[in-house]
């Protein structure tokens, strides 16, 4: 299969998995129960330089492509979903300045945000505009003097440790995207940790923004509504690729563990992957598996080798992948028994980790929303 990667990125996914395996993954559980923090894991990819993957040479980062991105995120969520989900909000900031910032923002922020010096953080979403983003209630007061931003975002992740958010707000009745430089600041107020049963490593919470004074080069350059929309699906586009890597992560992570256990563990004198029963569950996984993969492969090459096609592709693969990710956890679940069922295995946090990615970046039901209009019907 890895006849699709070049022997540059083989070489890379290799060093991924080293790095995951040698500094992430001692830690997987830690971050589970979040005795560990986002944020210190964060600094551990900040100092392996995977903060700045795809940030341009020149902008100090190492001018990947988004293949490269996703490979470290499958990689990165083999051990901590969550934290790969934060992975994604970062560089879905990074996309943003990348492909629609001016010469001062990138000049003022990639760097930093290679560094790990700046975490991204995307706020888009609001209690009242979910899925219909363009609902967005926060408003944006202001002219080419400076803007006041004021609103609630919820279920931002990497809220509190962002040092630059991405908001969505309405002008009048445009909508624009604002650079805010971010948290601590006196202007936004920032909710709790957010408990979920998923995903606990991507810290995630509320951002209140109360007259928050925001300079106007920081708005995002836009010329109607449209051209907003087409900045926010550029976003999510490479946000939804990552999440699929994560999901793809989390299926070969849990038929890993399932075969393992399948292998092992005996019932009525023989080991239970010597019913047929079992062993279909596990073909069923190592295909869907694969073809999961192949899919995200194919939207992160096209993000640079065919952009016409990377919408079409991007929710294919984050609707497929998410998917394979929370039917085999399930599985794995099943094939685990009585064990699958406590914190200490290793696909409970699987099965958790998987159903969520179904959520975020887009719901299941939005790609399909997505496909139908690629279809044009
Ligand atoms: C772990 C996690 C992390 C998140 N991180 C962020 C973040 O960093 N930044 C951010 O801005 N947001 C974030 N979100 C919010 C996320 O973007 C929203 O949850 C998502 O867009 C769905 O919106 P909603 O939850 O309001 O569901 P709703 O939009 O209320 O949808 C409810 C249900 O209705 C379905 N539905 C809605 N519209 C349609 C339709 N047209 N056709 C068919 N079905 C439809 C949905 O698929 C879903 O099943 C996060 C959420 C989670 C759970």
């Amino acid at each position: 299969m890895n006849t699709f990667l070049s022997s540059g990125q083989l070489a890379l996914q290799e060093q991924y998995l080293k790095f995951v395996a040698e500094q992430i993954a001692p830690l997987a559980m830690a971050l589970d129960t979040e005795q560990v923090s986002s944020k210190e894991a964060m600094t551990l990819l900040a100092k392996g330089g995977y903060l700045g993957l795809t940030v341009p040479r020149e902008y100090g980062g190492q001018g990947l492509g988004a293949l490269e991105l996703v490979l470290f995120a499958e990689a990165l969520a083999s051990a901590s979903a969550g934290l790969a989900l934060a992975l994604a909000s970062h560089y879905s900031v990074i996309e943003l300045i990348n492909k629609f910032g001016s010469d001062t923002q990138k000049s003022r922020y990639l760097s930093q945000m290679a560094s790990g010096d700046l975490i991204g953080a995307q706020a888009f979403g609001e209690e009242m505009a979910g899925s219909d983003y363009k609902a967005v209630q926060t408003t944006a007061s202001g002219d080419s003097s400076g803007w006041i931003l004021s609103g609630e975002k919820t279920w931002v992740v990497n809220g509190q440790m962002a040092g630059l958010v991405a908001v969505l707000a309405k002008s009048g009745s445009d909508l624009a995207i604002f650079l805010v430089d971010g948290t601590p600041s006196s202007n936004i107020v920032v909710g709790p940790n957010k408990a979920k049963f998923g995903l606990r490593s991507a810290a995630t919470c509320d951002l209140t923004f109360k007259d928050c004074k925001v300079s106007a080069e920081n708005k995002l350059a836009s010329a109607s509504t449209a051209e907003v929309e087409g900045q926010v699906d550029a976003v999510l586009n490479l946000s939804k690729t990552v999440v699929a890597a994560a999901a793809v992560g989390i299926a070969e992570e849990a038929l890993k563990f399932s075969a393992e256990h399948a292998r092992t563990r005996e019932q009525f004198g023989q080991p239970i992957s010597k019913f047929q029963g079992i062993q279909w569950k596990l073909a069923d996984h190592s295909v869907e598996s694969q073809a999961a993969r192949l899919l995200t492969y194919r939207a992160a090459w096209s993000h640079g080798e065919e952009p016409g096609d990377f919408r079409k592709f991007a929710a294919m693969a984050k609707l497929f992948a998410t998917k394979v990710a929370r039917v085999h956890s399930g599985e794995a679940v099943q094939i685990f028994g009585m064990l699958g069922a406590s914190p200490d295995s290793p696909v409970e946090r699987l099965f958790r980790d998987g159903k969520l990615t179904e959520v975020f970046e887009g719901t299941s039901e939005l790609q399909k929303v997505v496909l139908k209009e690629e279809l044009g019907v």
